[in-house]
């Protein structure tokens, strides 16, 4: 028998990947983004899969966030087959088990970092007076209190921009943590503040955290380091 990445691990918490294969079209044939990926993150542990520009991280990212379908394999959060669910019950795993970090932030300019989780609440429906202290502490939480939390995006460092983000994707409490390239706008200490605060996030909310990057240097502050390349996902 061959071991996997997922062999022995309990699939009914946090994140598996089995066999996650995806192409896209290019010209006549297609070309493999994802080639067999097979991935397990338990709630609480802090994965980072580096690799180089192409090789599929973010395709691998935009798979785990049920945002892109595979060809071939199966998404399990908390153990609940994401390929099984129709549009609307993906949008309800979304909103209730992921929480992602893109690459290009997207932060909504008019509005201060508070408001930027706050506007989250209108689609679930928390008293609005507890949904505002939530979003304070939890801003509090990565660095950003007082008047910080008032600021728009225009009045904060890219740092704490990346902070608003990683709040904002906290905030619905979910069991799994996507993060792509959080340091790709930072200069080295700034990107290795957040990762640490990545890393720091994951212990406290104990989510399932998975962070792509192309910088070899912050990969020390990982439980797990894998390694992408051509589409293939090797310890
Ligand atoms: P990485 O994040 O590691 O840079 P990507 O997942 O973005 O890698 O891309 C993996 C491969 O898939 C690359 O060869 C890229 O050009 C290709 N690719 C990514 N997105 C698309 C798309 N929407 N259509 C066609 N090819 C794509
Ligand atoms: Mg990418």
């Amino acid at each position: 028998m061959t071991t996997t990445p997922t062999a022995g691990t309990d699939l009914r918490t946090g994140l598996a990947l089995r066999g996650v294969t995806l192409g896209y079209p290019d010209g006549e044939s297609r070309l493999i983004a994802l080639d067999e990926v097979e991935l397990a993150v338990a709630p609480g542990e802090f994965t980072a899969i580096a690799g180089p520009s192409g090789s599929g991280k973010s395709s691998l990212l935009a798979v785990a966030a049920t945002l892109l379908r595979p060809d071939r394999g199966e998404v399990l959060v908390d153990g609940v087959d994401a390929g099984a669910l129709d549009e609307r019950e993906r949008t309800a795993l979304r909103r209730e088990r992921l929480g992602i970090v893109f690459q290009q932030s997207n932060l909504l300019a008019s509005l201060t970092a508070v408001e930027q989780l706050l506007v989250l609440e209108s689609v679930r429906g928390r008293r609005p007076a507890r949904a505002r202290t939530r979003a304070e502490e939890l801003l509090e939480s990565v660095g950003l209190a007082g008047a910080k939390q008032r600021r728009r995006p225009h009045q904060l460092s890219g740092g704490e921009r990346q902070r608003v983000n990683i709040a904002r994707a906290l905030f619905g409490s979910p069991s799994v943590l996507l993060v792509d390239e959080p340091t790709s706008a930072l200069d080295h200490e700034r990107g290795a503040q957040v990762v640490d605060l990545l890393a720091e996030v994951t212990r406290t909310h104990r989510t399932a955290t998975v962070m792509v990057t192309h910088d070899r240097e912050l990969l020390g502050r990982a439980d797990r380091v894998l390694t992408m390349q051509d589409g293939r996902l090797r310890a």
